[in-house]
């Protein structure tokens, strides 16, 4: 009889530990992902801003498992799974040779999770995640043209609208995606320009569902709780406030960047956000 076949799904973080702690056990492992790659997700963001290219943040997947003979890495995409006959459906990836089933005796599913846009879906097109390295190639080139497209436009206001970034979310990557937008504009580019000063590019950094503004407390738990229109990011955290952590409002408070909380349940406050006009609470300098 066969050595037992364990089968996992997906190269990430909980499908590599995973695979790494059977390498040395009696199994035969097969490790199934539609990459090539293992990539560090918590640093897209540097690639998304420009601050690491994208080999120093993905590692392949058959060079971290060369030595251990039991594990099989798969390059193919997950189509299904039939549980009654303890296979995997297989689908090619660029057109890579791969055989339709895949039988198991273990499975192991890892395949990560995706976006969640909140009950806004239609800003999916506008609005590319940093959750893959495809996406946060793309949201790097929008980044960087926004950038060009200002340098070549003779009209001010226009540059302007180039030059106006807004980042929904601010948990620490929304934070950290924030800052280093801002270091780019404020260091990486200086100089690189004529007729723009990236140091003018303007960083916005909001979010926030269920809640609009900052609270002296919870506002479905206290009623009476006195929302602010502005505080200094010591005051938010001297208060303990609990709209964004701590660690979040530290992180903007270092980069000098000011957050406007707003809530996201109504249509075309964001637009209005940008515009100027003044919604919500600002935690600021
Ligand atoms: C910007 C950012 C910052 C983060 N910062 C932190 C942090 O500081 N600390 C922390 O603990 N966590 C952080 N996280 C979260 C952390 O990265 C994730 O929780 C973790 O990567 C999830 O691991 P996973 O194995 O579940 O999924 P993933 O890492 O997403 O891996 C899933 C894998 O499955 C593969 N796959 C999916 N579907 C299929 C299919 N049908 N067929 C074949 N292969 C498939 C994918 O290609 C991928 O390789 C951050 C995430 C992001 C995006």
């Amino acid at each position: 009889m066969g050595r037992h076949r364990v089968v996992v799904v997906g190269g990430g973080f909980g499908g590599l530990q995973a695979v790494l702690k059977l390498r040395r056990a009696p199994v035969e492992v097969t490790l199934v992902d539609r990459r090539n790659f293992h990539l560090f997700q918590p640093l897209t963001y540097q690639v998304a801003t420009g601050a690491l290219s994208a080999g120093e943040i993905t590692y392949p997947l058959r060079g971290i498992f060369k030595r251990d003979r039991n594990v099989r890495v798969v390059l193919a995409d997950v189509a299904d799974f039939d549980l009654d006959a303890r296979e995997l459906h297989l689908r090619s990836v660029s057109a890579v040779p791969v055989a339709r089933r895949l039988g198991y005796d273990t499975l192991v599913v890892a395949g990560g999770s995706h976006y969640s846009y909140f009950g806004h879906d239609e800003w999916r097109t506008y609005a590319a995640g940093v959750k893959s390295l495809e996406s946060a190639l793309a949201v790097r080139s929008r980044l960087l043209a926004a950038f060009e497209a200002a340098e070549a436009e003779p009209s001010a206001d226009a540059r302007d609208e180039w030059l106006t970034f807004v980042v929904v979310g601010a948990g620490p990557t929304g934070v950290e995606m924030a800052g280093t937008l801002a270091e780019i504009a404020q260091h990486t580019l200086e100089g690189e320009f004529r007729r723009i000063d990236p140091s003018s590019a303007e960083v916005l950094l909001m979010g926030k569902q269920g809640v609009d503004g900052v609270y002296s407390a919870d506002p479905h738990k206290h009623p009476d709780a006195i929302k602010f229109d502005d505080l200094t990011y010591d005051e938010y955290l001297s208060r303990n406030l609990k709209v964004a952590d701590a660690t979040a409002i530290s992180m903007a408070r270092d980069y000098k960047l000011p957050m406007i909380f707003f809530s996201l349940d109504t249509d075309g406050t964001i637009v209005k956000v940008v515009a100027g006009e003044r919604i919500g609470t600002t935690v600021h300098a």
